[in-house]
């Protein structure tokens, strides 16, 4: 009620404010870098110029900033395009016209270091795809196993497949990244989430195996009904979804009916000692479909995980075989994005080598100054507990901002050639695309389920100081930078890390209009309402508990939900907007030229920005995280009640 009456009063307001006078000429900045000696300003007039040429001077900024900013975007870039997907397109590009250089150039000194000959191989086999024959994939597992499909047991294929990575069925054993220094087996029931859907393809591929099948509706009946049971026996008991420590011996004694060594081994590479702890959700539910899939057709069980097998990797990220019918024109450029998820580390450390290594020692001078002085400004704010927080709970927030890390870059930092050496040979790739494909997803998950066991303390460290995604990591977060709760880290890809987002030789306005505000967003998703609960080495210690119970805090998270879709990407927006212009600081608003410029490079990252499941479109976001500072209005000297200042204030971190 008092918010609605608050709102009532400005919007009233605005009935007797003029508007204030757009901005339309360019602004003049302060022409100086921050941190490094000497920079270049034609890089920086032709990025003005660039910002300048979004702007739509018809548009009133007091209004609606967005519509100012970015109001020409579309008429340049066109609907659906986003200065991220600019970003990345063009670093595929240069990933397509270095390999097509190197393919003519066997000589190339490239070739002498490790990784380049693997990736071009791999490469090369996936220009080369014909018609795709999913058969190939079945081919190419144990032949053994595929020969006994009506008599080996349903768990044996399935850690088979695991060692692909594949789980998501029946019982699902997987390695995962537990927190800021390890990784641990995680144990969870079938995926009641996911459904097979049997295509004619899938189908076809599979009944070439000399065996009789039944006819496809028949079986898609039958996996069907398996599925139902499925769903029955893996539907949670309790609302209770949170996982439990369990050594091996206690999940054996507690479901007796499955070999777990022999599966853990098969699947591992190796044997895992009976006090191992692993990570495990609902040991009930487990017992329960190993007593039923004991007693299941065996062959159709079986068949059921190939299907689901081979579905899963037409659905990892970017499958050239997947597009292969429409995609046959852009060929190069589809099988860069499948590699950029498939074969992470040696495509990073192509990237690095051949184009980023000369930048990265003045971009993390600049990056890493800028990311200390945002995390010393929160740790204050913190410790100025304006909640009234118990000291604990201070204590446990402050050593978190305190222990957040930073990696600039896609790959572990400072690390030698040895390194990259030692994973060469750990990966193999031939001429044909399956096998490359199913090759490319053993070397990664043979080294996560290896480093889970490993007790080489520096080796670890190099792993946990960057990020290997998995191969199915989503496009979408990995485009920008990311504050990982696990790791208590920010990540800050090679796709943000160029124009029009950041240059070491931005002047200040530049550089902090986009790098501390990104950083700065991401800084406060380690206090948003979710990720608060992961303390300083990424354990789960539900933190939240705590603050749900303090009145000053909930009003603030109250205030910033009532108008949000995603409540942690608004919290984020507008704290992180507060601590960036906190430090940028000093006399700037005093020039009102760099204050301009500092919003117009802060908008530039939400031009074109529709949104997606996590956030809300990039207009929603600008104009309300900028409705909540108030230099914004006083740096284009718009009026109380007008579009960007009729947001009510709220209190957050
Ligand atoms: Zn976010």
């Amino acid at each position: 009620m008092v918010r609605n009456l608050w709102t009532a009063l400005l919007l009233l307001g605005s009935a007797t404010c003029g508007s204030s006078v757009p901005v339309s000429q360019s602004p003049d900045p302060e022409q100086s870098c921050p941190y490094l000696g000497e920079c270049n300003s034609t890089i920086n007039e032709q990025h003005i110029d660039t910002l300048m040429s979004y702007v739509d001077s018809e548009q009133n900024p007091c209004e609606d900033f967005y519509a100012y900013a970015c109001g020409k975007w579309r008429a340049r870039h066109g609907s659906h395009t986003t200065a991220t997907m600019i970003s990345e397109s063009q670093i595929n590009r240069q990933y397509e016209d270095l390999f097509l250089q190197l393919l003519r150039n066997p000589s190339a000194p490239e070739y002498g270091y490790p990784m380049y000959a693997k990736v071009l191989a791999h490469y090369q086999s996936c220009l080369v795809l014909e018609k795709p024959d999913l058969r190939r994939y079945i081919e190419l597992l144990d032949r053994e196993l595929l020969a006994s499909l009506s008599s080996m047991h349903w768990m044996h294929l399935l850690a088979a497949l695991g060692r692909y990575g594949y789980h998501g069925h029946y019982v699902q054993v997987e390695v995962r990244w537990y927190n800021a220094t390890h990784h641990m087996i995680f144990l969870q029931p079938h995926n009641h989430h996911l459904n097979l859907t049997l295509t004619e393809d899938i189908y076809d591929a599979l009944c070439q195996d000399g065996s009789s099948w039944p006819p496809l509706h028949q079986l898609q009946e039958q996996f069907k009904s398996l599925e139902q049971n499925l769903v029955r026996l893996a539907k949670p008991h309790s609302a209770d979804d949170t996982f439990r420590n369990y050594s091996l011996e206690q999940i054996r004694t507690a479901v007796p009916a499955l070999q777990w060594d022999e599966a853990l081994r098969m699947q591992l590479g190796r044997t895992v000692a009976g006090d191992h702890v692993f990570q495990v959700d609902d040991l009930d539910a487990i017992k329960g479909l190993v007593e039923y899939l004991n007693t299941a057709d065996t062959l159709l069980l079986n068949r059921y995980s190939l299907a689901r097998f081979l579905s899963h990797l037409l659905e990892l990220p970017h499958n050239p075989l997947a597009t292969w019918r429409t995609g046959q024109r852009s060929r190069g450029r589809s099988c860069i994005r499948h590699m950029r998820r498939s074969v992470y580390l040696p495509m990073n450390y192509v990237y690095e080598r051949s184009f980023y290594a000369r930048r990265r020692h003045a971009d993390e001078l600049v990056i890493h100054s800028v990311f200390q002085q945002l995390q010393s400004q929160l740790e204050q704010r913190v410790q100025h507990n304006v909640f009234n927080l118990s000291q604990e709970l201070v204590n446990s927030l402050q050593a978190k901002v305190h222990q957040m890390r930073i990696n600039v870059g896609n790959l572990p930092p400072n690390v030698s050639e040895q390194f990259y050496w030692h994973s060469d040979r750990r990966w193999s790739v031939g001429s044909d695309f399956y096998e490359n494909h199913l090759n490319s997803l053993l070397y990664y998950y043979t080294l996560v389920a290896d480093l889970e066991s490993s007790s080489d303390q520096e080796e670890r460290d190099i792993w946990y100081s960057f990020n290997m995604h998995t191969p199915e990591f989503p496009d979408n977060i990995d485009a920008t930078p990311y504050f990982y709760c696990l790791g208590n880290i920010i990540f800050v890809p090679y796709s943000y890390v160029r124009r029009p987002f950041f240059d070491a030789n931005f002047w200040p306005a530049l550089l902090y209009g986009d790098l501390a505000n990104t950083l700065g967003h991401e800084i406060m998703h380690a206090l948003d309402t979710d990720l608060v609960d992961y303390d300083a080495r990424g354990n789960l210690r539900n933190f939240s508990d705590q603050l749900g119970v303090v009145e000053l805090y909930q009003g603030g998270v109250g205030c910033l939900n009532s108008s949000a879709v995603m409540l942690n990407e608004r919290t984020s927006d507008v704290s992180g907007s507060r601590l960036a212009l906190q430090t940028y600081g000093g006399d700037w608003l005093t020039r009102s030229g760099n204050g301009r410029l500092y919003f117009l490079q802060f908008a530039h990252f939400f031009c074109g920005d529709e949104g997606d499941q996590y956030h809300d479109s990039g207009s929603q976001r600008l104009n309300y995280a900028l409705g909540q500072v108030p230099q914004f209005a006083e740096v284009f000297g718009c009026h109380v009640g007008s579009g960007m200042t009729s947001a009510e204030q709220c209190p957050f971190w």
